[in-house]
């Protein structure tokens, strides 16, 4: 493993907050950041190197990004796998676009967690509103449909009650190929941040307990209570698991619920999470640190908490409005996103130690 060189450039594909932090932690380790988005508020453009403003599909962008730089990651799972596909061909990128592709794919990321031990909620693959009534039929209600792709912040999902919604979900989603999922009555929601090196050393950090909102994270906590921390062990052993059967660079989040049977897989996202903005502070090395430091082939850093209790809080629309009286909190520490205010758009987040 021959490390990247301080002063080396990272390629980032996309433009939102995660880009934005990955680029602050790689600027504090000397390295310079390239953004690639379409978009026209790209928020990790402010805090990059450059940017180029294009969108993935053209050869003679993605040639010229690759040219750029000396390694490429990416910051959200929604991109097309092709232009990733390509830019491998020319520059190191990290994770691969085989972990990406499993990632995006709904039916594909709970395969594979099956196949390798896991336990996930009763799912079956729909393509069709015939399909849709015989995974009902097998699965039973209460269930939740959800595009196969392109889903996030809980959208893209519906819940039915009885088989006699089954037309209606269908439609709600587009009439898209999805996975139909029985709903798992848990007690908790929680993640595993794992990150894993060149090398294959893994480590990872101790789970928060996350609480969503209309189907957005609204905090995540530590130390996690009891219910989380008994399935701490076996979710961080599959997550492990999972990381080194795709021979994985870089941070690795996987969502699991808590029951009293034990945890249940949820999903998985190929990059840093939201569940993990807490590390920033809250941990000895943050989550954007690690990915960094794995994708430029440097030695992990300590995944430890830094204080006896840490909370994270999002940001929400307006809630961001709120802004200053975080300030006047004693540790409590404020990130805005700098994005033009939406509702339902994550704006920032506030995390609060207790030391
Ligand atoms: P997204 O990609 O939008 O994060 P998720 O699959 O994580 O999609 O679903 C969003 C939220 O919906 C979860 O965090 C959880 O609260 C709830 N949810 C999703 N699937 C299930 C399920 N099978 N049983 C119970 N709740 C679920
Ligand atoms: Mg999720």
């Amino acid at each position: 493993m021959t490390p990247l060189a301080p002063g080396s450039t990272i390629g980032i594909l996309g433009g939102g907050q995660l880009g934005r932090m990955l680029g602050i932690a790689a600027a504090q380790l000397g390295y310079r950041t390239e953004i690639l988005a379409p978009d026209e508020e790209a928020v990790a453009a402010q805090t990059a190197s450059s940017f180029i403003r294009a969108d993935y599909q053209s050869r003679i962008v993605l040639d010229d990004f690759a040219h750029s730089a000396n390694v490429v990651t990416f910051e959200f799972e929604n991109i097309a796998v092709d232009p990733v596909t390509y830019l491998a061909t020319k520059v190191a990128v990290h994770p691969s676009p085989a972990a990406l592709a499993i990632a995006q794919d709904r039916a594909k990321e709970k395969q594979f967690a099956d196949d390798l031990g896991g336990r996930t909620a009763p799912w079956a693959r729909v393509e069709s509103l015939e399909d849709l009534q015989a995974a009902i039929a097998t699965i039973g209600t209460p269930a939740i449909l959800k595009t196969l792709r392109l889903g996030y912040d809980g959208k893209g999902q519906v819940q039915l009650h009885s088989a006699d919604e089954a037309e209606s979900a269908w439609a709600a989603i587009g009439a898209r190929p999805a996975i139909l999922e029985g709903v798992v009555p848990f007690t908790h929601e929680f993640s595993i941040i794992l990150a894993r090196g060149q090398d294959g050393a893994m480590v990872s950090y101790p789970p928060p307990w996350n609480e969503h909102r209309d189907g957005i994270l609204a905090r995540s906590t530590l130390p996690a209570p009891a219910e989380i921390a008994v399935h701490w062990a076996e979710a961080a052993t599959l997550t492990g698991r999972i990381a080194d059967r795709l021979g994985y660079v870089g941070v690795l989040t996987c969502e699991f619920f808590a029951t009293p049977d034990g945890p249940v897989f949820n999903e998985m996202a190929p990059r840093v999470h939201n569940s993990g903005h807490w590390t920033i502070e809250g941990a000895v090395t943050s989550q954007f640190e690690n990915h960094i430091r794995a994708i430029c082939g440097l030695p992990l850093g300590d995944t430890g908490i830094t204080a006896r209790r840490i909370e994270m809080q999002n940001l929400i629309g307006s809630e961001a409005e709120n802004w200053h009286a975080a300030l006047l909190e004693p540790d409590a520490h404020l990130h805005l996103y700098g994005k033009q205010q939406r509702p339902g758009r994550k704006m920032g987040h506030v995390t609060r130690l207790v030391r």
